[in-house]
């Protein structure tokens, strides 16, 4: 079956088609500033929820450099595609999807930027190198970008045809989704929530390098920053939920400010799309009751009246929502 697959070097997309090829299984990566996870998504049929086999994970070494980060993506991808040749070959491989943390060029699926978490894999030609190795059309997209298209083809979100997909781990990421699909935007780009302006974050410098965005007060590393900023102690973000719990009145501060101005800049979204829901992932969802609540305090305070009422839910994938939603990605490449 293989050998009627073409990567996709043809202008203006992919040669292939996989239409009414049933059932079939799509190689998925995930790679992560601490890990890179793998495993192989097996479709008994297109629009079916895939089941995720041969999950493995490899540390990403990042500090080993980008080329050598590529040279493992690349073995891994290998092994995987071995094991789905030998042990499930009643799912012929399509190809191959890849979420990665930074930010993807759509146009040929390398890294067009990517943070000091992940040192010299700006640059680095994704897509092409797994397409010669391999033979196999790939797709590359953000990781925050995969996981939106994970809940809302299988997840939290199915079904919906219009969303906000926020992740609030280290980073703040986000993720836009109109018609069922995640929008990439011009340059592959799309998305970026915790790289846009926010009032609670004026006069501190970004990650980014850009000054007054939402990441450093509602991201993970914000909140631990602005907490030791405030105390002098550095705690981490799960101790200080814990302390805004306890009575700590400048975690509770930190924490209700985290809180807020996501809701805020997720309500400022909403206002734009109108969306059906909101899905909500990462670790500073875990921050307890005083979060929750002025994140919903945030969000209703600048939805129009007639939008209240939008429900904020929590991803339901898990680990394997990236593998899931870059696998469909290149599913909706290879049937465009
Ligand atoms: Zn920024």
């Amino acid at each position: 079956m293989e050998g009627q697959l073409k990567p996709g070097s043809v202008a203006g997309g992919y040669a292939t088609t996989i239409a009414g090829l049933n059932p079939f299984s799509v190689i998925g990566i995930d790679i992560g500033g601490t890990k890179v996870g793998g495993g192989i998504a097996t479709y008994e049929l297109r629009g079916r929820f895939p089941v995720v086999r041969g999950y493995r994970m490899i540390p990403t070494n990042a500090q080993q450099g980008g080329d050598a980060l590529l040279d493992r993506v690349v073995g891994l991808i290998g092994e995987l595609i071995e094991q789905a040749r030998t042990e499930l070959s009643e799912f012929p491989l399509v190809g191959v999807g890849i979420a990665t943390a930074g930010r993807v060029s759509a146009a040929d699926g390398s890294i067009a930027y990517a943070n000091e978490i992940l040192p010299g894999w700006t640059g680095q030609p994704v897509r092409a190198t797994v397409e010669a190795r391999y033979n196999l059309p790939c797709a590359v997209l953000n990781d925050v970008q995969a996981y939106a298209m994970g809940e809302i083809r299988h997840g939290a979100a199915a079904g919906a045809k219009t969303a906000v997909v926020v992740a609030a781990g280290t980073g703040l990421g986000g993720a836009v989704v109109v018609n069922g699909s995640v929008v990439m935007g011009a340059h592959g780009f799309a998305g970026e929530l915790g790289h846009t302006l926010s009032p609670y974050a004026a006069g501190i410098v970004c990650s980014c390098g850009s000054v007054a965005h939402l990441e450093s007060v509602a991201s993970g590393s914000g909140i631990e920053a602005r907490y030791l900023e405030a105390t002098g102690q550095a705690l981490s973000g799960a101790e200080i939920s814990r302390h805004a719990l306890e009575g700590d009145r400048e975690a509770l501060r930190v924490i209700e400010q985290a809180g807020r101005s996501l809701g805020e800049s997720i309500g400022s979204w909403a206002t734009i799309l109108d969306p059906e829901l909101v899905v909500i992932s990462g670790s500073v969802c875990k921050a307890g009751k005083p979060w929750r609540d002025a994140l919903e305090q945030g969000v209703s305070a600048q939805l129009p009246e007639q939008m209240r009422g939008l429900p904020i839910v929590e991803a339901a994938l898990g680990n394997n929502a990236p593998i899931v939603g870059a696998s469909e990605r290149l599913l909706d490449l290879l049937t465009l």
